[in-house]
């Protein structure tokens, strides 16, 4: 690894201002499980980190109330796992860290740096964004609202400008709502998914009033499949129906082929995963 410069500002507002929207070297830290493998294998040599480790304790903390949590960035993996009041309102979010990478992982990786990394093969971004998650955001010139379904624009790529950073995440409660998370891997559970698929849905018995379908891992970016969720909407759901929508699924993905797939093997994965999330979600699914 070559030298590089570290500092530790002891604000969001300080740390904001050691970025240079111009200078790709300059970059924000927070656990380091991403940032570190890409810097040892020489794929992204900083100048200068800014370290977010010593920034305000609010930002490393989850907040609740009867409509939904607040998430700090810097909130760790294995808090969101071992959290009662996400347990309560978000349960989709606590059953999908158990097979999240490993514990030393979870220990250390933040809900930032999940987000911020835009690996489309991580397990969070598909689940908040099914469950309809939007994002604070703060630069020098102040703070925006980005809703999660428009912050992924590419394979790693992000709406995020170099001098922005994620502050916070908030979650609506999942309150009656259905919802299942499904990953198919081709190694071990807590491997790198092949594809993943989070649906959250409305539904009385097997009527679905409403549902958020994303596919994540087989496509390029987590991606809202909104033709999918067309077909369920206003409808009861039966074989017919969930092939209908896989067969929607499939044709408005975005595939990529990988180590872990063709684009052939992935789509038939849809086709077949978007069915079993749906009906995993109105069986019970997590509640
Ligand atoms: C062995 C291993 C197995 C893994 N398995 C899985 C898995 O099964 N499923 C899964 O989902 N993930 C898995 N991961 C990935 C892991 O979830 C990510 O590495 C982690 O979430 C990144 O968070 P971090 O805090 O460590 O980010 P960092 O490495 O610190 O940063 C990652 C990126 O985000 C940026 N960043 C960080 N915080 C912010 C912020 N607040 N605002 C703006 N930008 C920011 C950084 O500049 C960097 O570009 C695995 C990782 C490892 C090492």
């Amino acid at each position: 690894m070559t030298p590089f410069e570290l500092a530790e500002p002891k604000s969001l507002s300080a740390a904001v201002k050691l970025l240079d929207p111009d200078d790709t070297s300059i970059r924000p830290i927070a656990g380091g499980t991403a940032l570190m493998l890409m810097m040892k294998a020489g794929v992204f040599r900083p100048a200068k980190l800014i370290s977010l480790r010593n920034i305000e304790a609010k930002y490393s903390g989850i907040a609740a109330d009867a409509n939904g949590l607040r998430l700090g960035a810097m909130t760790t993996l294995s808090a969101l796992e071992h959290s009662a009041d996400v347990r309560k309102l978000a349960p989709l979010i606590t059953r999908t860290m158990l097979t999240l990478s490993n514990v030393r992982v979870r220990n250390v990786a933040t809900v930032g740096g999940a987000l911020a990394h835009g690996d489309p093969h991580m397990d969070l971004p598909p689940v908040l964004m099914a469950l309809g998650a939007t994002l604070t955001v703060v630069s020098p010139s102040g703070e925006r609202s980005i809703p999660l379904d428009d912050f992924f624009t590419g394979y790693y790529e992000t709406v995020l400008e170099k001098n922005e950073l994620i502050a916070e995440a908030h979650i609506p409660a999942q309150g009656t709502k259905r919802a299942a998370y499904m990953k198919v891997t081709t190694g071990s559970a807590d491997d790198w998914p092949a594809l993943g698929v989070a649906v959250v849905i409305e539904a009385d018995g097997k009527a679905i009033e409403s549902a958020r379908v994303v596919v994540s891992a087989a496509t390029t970016k987590a991606t809202r499949l909104k033709s999918a969720e067309t077909v369920l909407n206003g409808k009861t759901a039966d074989d017919k129906l969930l092939a209908q929508a896989g067969d929607a699924a499939v044709e408005e993905a975005e595939f990529i082929a990988d180590v872990r797939g063709s684009v052939p093997y992935k789509r038939e994965l849809l086709r077949v995963y978007i069915k079993r999330a749906v009906q995993q979600a109105l069986a019970g699914g997590v509640q």
